[in-house]
């Protein structure tokens, strides 16, 4: 086997003497080289996904998979005395992505690699990734998450751009990182890093650091706070140099395979991942003309290259940058930015399709809209609110170029790496062919009244419920019972996904059971979120989460029947142990607020039932596993935008008008809470919740405990919640990213090779 002589010629040293550590290096090293041979050149036109954020988790475990030597690594280490899984845990997770968006990114270029496709990813190389949390005192602390070691999958390359900005010029330079494919080729994701990045300017133990020092900080931060006008600015500087740097290698890769830059649009497709790289657009099209194209022709064909795909409708998540920013950073793109917008002008008299609106602000998904060739939402649902409400403007204008791709997540990580037991008993029942063909999970239908089969999926469950509980022990010293049901709720933390009101059925349910209604088996309801540094409320959610953790473990009437835990530090990794453990996953967002999901999917394919709204990907969901295999409840859409419309939705009258209702918000201030907690945060959190509660978790509280209790009620037939469960999975395959990509590929990047 390979890894001993890596190991001999690396250490002079057999496996068995090997530290854990040692057989990390070697196994990276390893595993470069194999995923080396597989790359080739594949075709003419060649796909760019740009995104600020790819949250790729720890690769080790999932390269070997997708190199299909995951199981004989496993058995050489295991007749060596070692452990795959301990070694796993050296690997170092990099955090280069706040959530969904970046993960969609990371599985995205699994499928890319894994269909064949000529593709690959450009991005920024962070130094400290988002941040780590730390809980403290019921708080959340932040501190730098380092993650790039003196070996690590990142390839240093000999691309090396001169990167200009308002009075000063950077070097960028290029690392790679192998994507592999499942059984296939590889290609790379390709991370821009300035040479001048100093993390010694990181201040202490948290992540201030002098903003406006851009040559030492460009990469320190994903994301830095942008809650002053330095961060502001600063994200506006990274953002150019990841698109300058992009589009830069674009052009030198099109003329090194041989084509002209007026042939951009057949050499190249650039898919650019909400609006962060928006600035590819303008700045391509200055390049082109710096190499003497005129300027309606560089328009022509920088439009004909790009797409771009919206993720949200949350009006403080569309980006505006005030002029002012960008002729201070990017002033070389200030007469195109203007030309761009003043074409727009000439043509039409509304003004809310203007790139440049009256206060000076340039909004970005305007540029993107005009000057990109496709627009595409998420799921189906957000893609019909684009069309018919938030950018029903511009789709008057363009309807050709709007359509919908609902998102997907690679069966890969989400299900072989992750949950290899259900995998195996899934391989037992229908054969291999669900890990090319994810589709062919159809086939475990035929189950659906097998009782042995039934009983054998909830062993699965109980077993990967006992793998949690001795994961949290083990590295977070929490204690579960894993004969309670997992009610899991992991995602980041904002209020339109309403973490504050499975907050509030904690306290409903902690005040039932003080009441003496006690649940027939307990519930351990679990959450993992990170919320933005800057974003009060959202922390102030997690203090009160906490808080109720502590209260109901210190009371022993309540503690054997309820249990709340907050995992430290939500990520990649405890994603994994976490949605294969899960009995029930909460996607109770406000209806029309989330654009797809992506967690949903993770879980229904690991056999959990979704407790939901009809928002996002879940009403796809819905549709696939019919409404006996789903809890759903809230109000629709259409009744939540028509609130918004009239104005007309007043918290304070469901809290006046229904005595559980203000009897748990009423609790966040109690002498109970104001005992463990800060006064400071729960008043704060009370105050909203009565003022403004602006994502409506009042209107729909009432719902929401009666979908739950009823789907804690179904949980005690056994046999009829395994059939949900298998249903659940059974219907998963069209949320493999393989079946998104492909229709990338079909209706927009018309790429001319796949695997040959
Ligand atoms: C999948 C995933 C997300 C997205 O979760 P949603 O529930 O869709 O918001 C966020 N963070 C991590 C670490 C993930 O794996």
């Amino acid at each position: 086997m390979k890894l001993a002589e890596i190991v001999k010629e690396r250490l002079d040293k057999t496996i068995q003497d090997c530290t854990n550590e040692e057989l990390y290096y070697a196994l990276l090293e390893m595993t470069k080289k194999m995923a080396k041979n597989k790359e080739s050149e594949r075709g003419k036109k060649k796909l760019y996904y740009i995104s600020a954020e790819f949250l790729i988790g720890k690769l080790l475990s999932n390269n070997l998979i997708n190199l299909g030597i995951y199981d004989d690594v496993k058995n050489v280490l295991e007749e060596n005395g070692k452990s795959l899984s301990e070694i796993e845990d050296i690997e170092p997770e990099p955090s280069l992505g706040n959530g969904g968006l970046g993960r969609l990114a990371a599985c995205f270029l699994d499928s890319i690699a894994t269909l064949g496709l000529n593709g690959d990813g450009i991005g920024l190389n962070y130094h400290y990734g988002l941040f780590k949390q730390v809980f403290d005192h019921n708080l959340q602390l932040e501190t730098p998450n380092p993650w790039m070691e003196k070996e690590s999958w990142l390839t240093k390359t000999d691309r090396v751009y001169p990167i200009q900005f308002g009075g000063f010029t950077l070097q960028s330079r290029m690392y790679d990182i192998d994507v592999t494919g499942y059984d296939s080729r590889t290609t790379k994701l390709h991370l821009f890093d300035v040479e001048s990045v100093d993390e010694s300017l990181v201040d202490g133990s948290g992540i201030d650091f002098d903003k406006e020092n851009i040559a030492r900080n460009l990469t320190l931060f994903l994301y830095p706070d942008d809650s002053d006008d330095a961060g502001r600015l600063l994200r506006v500087y990274q953002q150019y140099f990841m698109v300058s740097s992009g589009a830069r290698l674009i052009l030198e890769e099109v003329k090194e395979r041989g084509g002209s830059l007026k042939e951009l649009p057949d050499y190249a497709t650039i898919q650019i991942n909400d609006t962060h790289p928006t600035m590819v657009i303008p700045e391509l099209i200055r390049l082109l003309m710096e190499q003497g194209m005129l300027m309606d022709e560089a328009i022509e064909i920088v439009s004909k290259t790009c797409a771009y795909t919206n993720h949200t409708i949350l009006a403080e998540a569309l980006e505006k940058w005030p002029l002012a920013y960008l002729e201070k950073a990017v002033p070389q793109l200030m007469p195109i930015i203007h030309e761009l917008n003043n074409r727009v002008m000439q043509k039409y008299t509304d003004e809310s399709v203007y790139i440049i609106d009256k206060e000076e602000r340039v909004h970005m998904a305007h540029i993107d809209i005009h000057y990109g060739y496709s627009v595409n939402g998420v799921a189906y649902l957000h893609t019909e609110i684009l069309k018919n409400s938030e950018l029903n403007n511009f789709y008057k204008i363009y309807p050709e170029k709007f359509n919908n791709k609902t998102n997907g997540i690679t069966f890969r990580r989400w299900l072989l790496h992750c949950n290899p037991k259900l995998t195996a008993l899934i391989e037992e029942l229908i054969g291999p062919g669900f890990k090319k063909d994810a589709m062919e999970l159809e086939k475990l239908g035929a189950f659906v009244n097998d009782d042995a089969v039934l009983d054998r999926l909830l062993g699965v469950k109980t077993a990967c419920k006992q793998e949690l509980k001795d994961y949290l022990k083990h590295t977070q010293g929490i204690d579960l019972n894993a004969d309670s049901i997992f009610d899991i709720q992991i995602k980041r933390l904002h209020e339109y996904k309403r973490q504050q009101m499975n907050a509030l059925y904690v306290i409903h349910k902690y005040f039932e059971i003080k009441e003496g209604k006690k649940p027939s088996t307990p519930i351990t309801v679990l959450f993992g979120a990170k919320a933005a540094p800057a974003y009060i409320i959202a922390k102030d959610i997690i203090h009160l989460i906490l808080c109720l953790q502590q209260l109901i473990e210190n009371d022993p009437e309540v503690s054997p029947y309820l249990k709340v835990v907050m995992v430290e530090n939500y990520n990649v990794t405890l994603a994994e142990k976490l949605i294969p453990a899960a009995d029930i996953h909460e996607q109770i967002s406000l209806a029309s607020k989330e654009a797809s999901g992506t967690g949903n999917m993770k879980f229904m394919l690991n056999g959990a039932v979704a407790l939901g709204t009809m928002d996002g990907a879940n009403v796809e969901i819905a549709e696939l596993v019919g409404e006996d295999n789903i809890y759903i409840f809230g109000e629709s859409s259409d009744a939540v935008i028509e609130h918004y419309e009239k104005a007309d939705y007043v918290s304070k009258d469901f809290y006046d008008k229904d005595k559980e209702i203000k009897r748990a918000v009423d609790f966040i201030v109690s002498d109970e809470m104001l005992a463990i907690g800060q006064k400071e945060n729960l008043e704060r959190l009370y105050k909203e919740l009565l003022v403004k509660d602006w994502f409506m978790t009042l209107l729909d509280f009432k719902s929401y405990v009666e979908a739950k209790e009823n789907a804690l009620k179904e949980y005690e037939d056994r046999k009829a919640w395994a059939k949900k469960m298998l249903i659940n999975i059974s219907k998963a395959g069209f949320f493999s990213s393989d079946r998104t990509i492909a229709q990338y590929n079909d209706e927009v990047w018309k790429l001319d090779s796949s695997l040959a």
